[in-house]
C-alpha cells in the first residue's frame, strides 16, 4: 500500500470521481489512531430467497470494503436485513412485502424474515463477502426510529390517516441524486407513485404506516401517530446513523436507490441534521453514495417469481462453484451492466480453475524449496530449473510495477477487471520466488476475496444436483478405463468411457486442466 496512490472513488450524488476523504481521518504516526472508513450497505428485504442480481451488489460492497482495509483504513462496515416497512413498490405504493408473502403461506412473518435472512448469509459466505461489523436488522430499531421520526416531525411532517408523510419540499435539493431536478422539481421522477390523497406533493413519502382500521398486521408497533410500521427509507436513516454516526463515509446499494430510496434517505437525513442544501455532501448524511449496475438476464430469469429463478444455490446444483460467480464479477467494473450467460460462467470458472492450480503448482515449489534450504543437498529439484541460489539471485523490478499497478487499479474506483489480469500477470511471472510471488497473491487475493491460497482444485468441481452417478463410482470406472488402456484393451476402454458418457460423464483425456473428467 502506498499514500502516493490515491483512492478515487465515483460519487453518485457529484456524478464525479473523487479522492476519498475520510470523515475520521486518524492521527497520523499514532497507529492506534488510523484512519476509519464508515460504510453502509442496503441490505436484502428477507421476503424471498436472494437472486444473484442482488448478490451483485454484496460483492461489489465487499471489494469496497476490502479495498478500503488493504489501504490501511479501519473498516466499519454495516449492512442491514430489512424485515419490515419495504413496499412491493419501491416508491409508495403496494403491500409490505413481508406481510403478502407471510399472507400468502400463511406463515409467521419472523419465520420467514429468519428462514430467508439465513439463506442470505450463506449465500454471503459461500461468495466470500467478509462479515460486517455489524448486521442491523430493522426490527430491532423501531424505538430509534420513532425517536428519529419524532425529532422531525413538526418541521417536515405531516400527518394523513394512511399514516406520517414527508414533506419533499422541505429540504433542499430534493432528488439531486436521481438527478430529478427538472423544472417540476422532484415530481418528474416520482410520477409513477401512486396518488394518496391529501398528499402535498406527488414525491412525498410515508414515513410511518398507521395499520388501517380493522386490520392487524403480524407486525405493528404503537406510535404517536398510532399503530403501525415504520417506511423503508426511514430504517436506513435510522440504522446507519445509529451505528455509524452522521456524516459517515460511504452509503452503498444497487443503481435502482439511486431513484427513489436513497434520494428519501438524504432528504431524512438533511432533516434530520439541516435542512441545507447538497453542495455540501456531508449533509446528505454520508460523504460518498456509490452505486453498482445491475446484473441482467435478458429472458428473465432473474424476476424473483419466475418459477427457477436465479439464485447462487441453482448456480450450485449445476455444478458451478459459487466463487466462479464472484469472479464474474470482478470481471466486469461495478458501474458496467453485467449480462448473465450459462457460457460467461463456464469461463468464469475455467480462469478460477487455470488460477488455482498455478498457484496450486507454486505452493509446491516453494514447499521443495523450503526443505531445500533445510537440506542444501536438495536444492535442486528434480526436473525443475529453480534452484535457491537462483530465486535469490533474482531481481524483482518487473514484478514491483505488477504490484503498483494491482494498488493503482483498485484504487482506480475498484477496477477489478483490470486487477484480476495483473494477479493472472504474478502467477506467469518468470524469476520470483515461490515465496514472493505468495505473498504478493494473497496481498491481492485479500482484495479480490478469490481464495486463491487456500481453495484446490478439486474445491471446485461440484457434482451437479441432478447427476446420476457418484464421485466415488466415476473414479472407480476411470481406474478401470486406466487398467484397460494399459492392457490395450481398447474395446473396453471404449465401452467404460461410452457408459461414463451414457451417465453424463465426458472423459477427458489430455486435458491441459489436469481435469480427468466433467460432467455434461
Ligand atoms: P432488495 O432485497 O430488493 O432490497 O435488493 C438488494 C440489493 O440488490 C439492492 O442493493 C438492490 O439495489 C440490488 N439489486 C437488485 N437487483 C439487482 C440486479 N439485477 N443486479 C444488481 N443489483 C441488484
Ligand atoms: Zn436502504
Amino acid at each position: 500500500m502506498s499514500d502516493a496512490i490515491p483512492l478515487k472513488l465515483f460519487n453518485s450524488l457529484t456524478r464525479q470521481l473523487e479522492p476519498f476523504q475520510p470523515v475520521h481521518p486518524g492521527v497520523p504516526g499514532e497507529p492506534d489512531k488510523p484512519a476509519e472508513a464508515r460504510v453502509y450497505t442496503c441490505g436484502p428485504t428477507v421476503y424471498n430467497y436472494p437472486h444473484i442480481g442482488n448478490m451483485r451488489a454484496y460483492v461489489f460492497a465487499d471489494v469496497l470494503g476490502r479495498t478500503l482495509s488493504f489501504k490501511g483504513y479501519k473498516l466499519t462496515h454495516v449492512i442491514n436485513i430489512t424485515d419490515v416497512g419495504h413496499l412491493t413498490d419501491d416508491a409508495d405504493a403496494g403491500e409490505d412485502k413481508m406481510e403478502k408473502v407471510a399472507a400468502e403461506k400463511a406463515q409467521s412473518i419472523w419465520d420467514i424474515a429468519r428462514h430467508y435472512t439465513e439463506a442470505y448469509w450463506a449465500d454471503i459466505k459461500a461468495l466470500n463477502i467478509r462479515q460486517p461489523a455489524q448486521w442491523t436488522i430493522a426490527t430491532d430499531y423501531i424505538d430509534e426510529m420513532i425517536q428519529f421520526a419524532k425529532a422531525i416531525a413538526d418541521k417536515h411532517c405531516y400527518e394523513l390517516d394512511s399514516g406520517l408523510y414527508f414533506d419533499v419540499s422541505t429540504v433542499a435539493d430534493y432528488g439531486r441524486l436521481a438527478r430529478a431536478q427538472t423544472e417540476d422539481g422532484a415530481n418528474e421522477i416520482m410520477g409513477r407513485i401512486d396518488e394518496v390523497e391529501g398528499k402535498r406533493n406527488a414525491a412525498d413519502f410515508a414515513i410511518w404506516r398507521k395499520t388501517p382500521p380493522g386490520e392487524k398486521r403480524q407486525m405493528e408497533w404503537d406510535s404517536p401517530w398510532g399503530r403501525g410500521a415504520p417506511g423503508w427509507h426511514l430504517e436506513c436513516s435510522v440504522m446507519s446513523g445509529a451505528v455509524l454516526g452522521f456524516p459517515f463515509d460511504i452509503h452503498t446499494g444497487g443503481i435502482d436507490h439511486r431513484e427513489i430510496h436513497h434520494p428519501n434517505e438524504i432528504a431524512q437525513n438533511q432533516a434530520h441534521c439541516c435542512t441545507n442544501g447538497l453542495d455540501v455532501a456531508s449533509n446528505s448524511g454520508a460523504n460518498v453514495w456509490m452505486h453498482n449496475n445491475f446484473l441482467i438476464e435478458r429472458s428473465g430469469k432473474m424476476s424473483k417469481s419466475s418459477g427457477e429463478f436465479l439464485r447462487l444455490q441453482l448456480l450450485i446444483d449445476k455444478g458451478y462453484h459459487p466463487l466462479a460467480y464472484r469472479l464474474m464479477c470482478l470481471q466486469a467494473h461495478y458501474r458496467s451492466e453485467l449480462e448473465f450467460s450459462w457460457e460467461g460462467l463456464q469461463a468464469a470458472l475455467v480462469r478460477l480453475k487455470r488460477m488455482v492450480m498455478a498457484v496450486t503448482q507454486l505452493k509446491a515449489r516453494h514447499a521443495e524449496l523450503v526443505s531445500a534450504s533445510i537440506a542444501p543437498s536438495q536444492a535442486s529439484v528434480e526436473g525443475e530449473k529453480w534452484t535457491l541460489k537462483q530465486v535469490q539471485g533474482d531481481e524483482f523490478e518487473m514484478f514491483v510495477d505488477l504490484v503498483i499497478n494491482f494498488e493503482a487499479s483498485v484504487s482506480d474506483d475498484l477496477n477489478t477487471p483490470i486487477a484480476v489480469t495483473l494477479l493472472e500477470d504474478v502467477l506467469a511471472k518468470k524469476k520470483v520466488t515461490p515465496e514472493k510471488k505468495l505473498e504478493v497473491l494473497a496481498a491481492m487475493d485479500a482484495v479480490l476475496g478469490l481464495n486463491l491460497l487456500t481453495l484446490e482444485r478439486q474445491d471446485l468441481r461440484i457434482r451437479p444436483k441432478a447427476a446420476t452417478i457418484t464421485e466415488a463410482e466415476i473414479d472407480a470406472r476411470l481406474a478401470e478405463r486406466k487398467e484397460a488402456r494399459a492392457a490395450k484393451d481398447f474395446a473396453r476402454s471404449d465401452a467404460l468411457r461410452d457408459e461414463l458418457a451414457a451417465a453424463g460423464v465426458e472423459v477427458m483425456d489430455g486435458d491441459s486442466l489436469g481435469w480427468e473428467w466433467k460432467l455434461g
